[in-house]
């Protein structure tokens, strides 16, 4: 059986490689399909479909959107979307806006709390305008402030630590919205980050879909066995489409590896076409 993932970052947004060399780490963990999901930003689609036509990779366009539900962040994928769409472009440049708006405080609340760092830093480092706060965790390790993302997200970027600034973010039924008018099929990414009940999230996901939600993230680097199967019987039951995939990000996420995970992930390939059917469908 072969594997596919469906979830993978680039230095088009906060991944630290390059398109062509995630699309490399693909081949060799015997990927057949990937989709480049970059935060609010499509531009390593070209450059990933010249390299799988090389390497017989087939890639689909993706993109991961974040939005806000109460104290959540919820994620939302996108697939076989017109990633040429001319709104989706102009609302993904406003979101990129935002990034730019929001990490110059960040920036300003580590400066007061004695780290020297400039934002010019930040956007140098990382070079796209999909500017995340792993960019910003990079330049603190950089400098040896911390040793890993992880220590930087802990002590001072994550939400409730002292350098967060929330960004301003559409709702989630939004980000479904605009995926679906560009032609795109929306999954709700890591179902496990969002702060809600058990129920909680079974009422979420039951709105969502009302609002076009087409499917949910089962398959994930940091699921448990017993996540994954909860999330399968979610979808099952309110009929939603099953996908997966690692989140790579490179350096900031050191122990997740392409198309692996953790080392036990394995995103079945025959989860490709009824995806693929309800984006010709709808
Ligand atoms: P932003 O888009 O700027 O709000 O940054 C959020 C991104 O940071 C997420 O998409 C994750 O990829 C990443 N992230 C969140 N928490 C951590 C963490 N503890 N370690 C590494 N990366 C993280
Ligand atoms: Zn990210
Ligand atoms: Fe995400
Ligand atoms: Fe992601």
């Amino acid at each position: 059986m072969n594997r596919i993932d469906l979830h993978l970052h680039t230095t088009h947004s906060d991944g630290s490689f390059t398109t062509s060399e995630v699309m490399a780490f693909a081949k060799e963990a015997g990927v057949t399909a990937l989709a480049i999901t970059d935060h609010d930003i499509v531009d390593g689609i070209p450059e990933a479909m010249a390299a799988g036509a090389l390497l017989n990779i087939e890639v689909i366009p993706g993109v991961e959107i974040s939005s806000r539900y109460g104290e959540s962040e919820l994620h939302i994928l996108g697939y076989f979307l017109d990633w040429t769409d001319a709104t989706l472009n102009q609302r993904m440049m406003t979101l990129r806006d935002s990034r730019h708006t929001r990490n110059p405080q960040i920036v300003g609340k580590l400066n007061e709390l004695g780290i020297d760092l400039t934002y010019e830093e930040v956007r140098s480092l990382a070079g796209t305008e999909s500017v995340g706060r792993p960019h910003i965790a990079r330049v603190l390790m950089n400098k040896g402030v911390v040793i890993s993302a992880k220590e930087a997200f802990d002590r001072y970027l994550a939400d409730g630590r002292p350098a967060y600034v929330p960004r301003e973010l559409p709702k989630p039924e939004e980000a479904v919205a605009w995926i679906r008018a560009a032609g795109g099929v929306p999954v709700l990414a890591h179902p496990t980050w969002v702060k809600q009940s058990r129920e909680g999230l079974d009422r979420l996901v039951e709105q969502l879909k009302a609002f076009g939600l087409g499917g949910i993230e089962v398959h994930y680097s940091t699921h448990s066995p017993r996540q994954t199967e909860d999330y399968l019987s979610l979808a099952k039951r309110l009929d939603l489409l099953v996908t997966g995939g690692s989140d790579f990000h490179g350096v900031t996420k050191p122990d997740i590896a392409v198309g692996r995970g953790r080392g036990d992930l394995k995103v079945p390939e025959r989860l490709l076409d009824p995806l693929r059917k309800a984006a010709s469908a709808g």
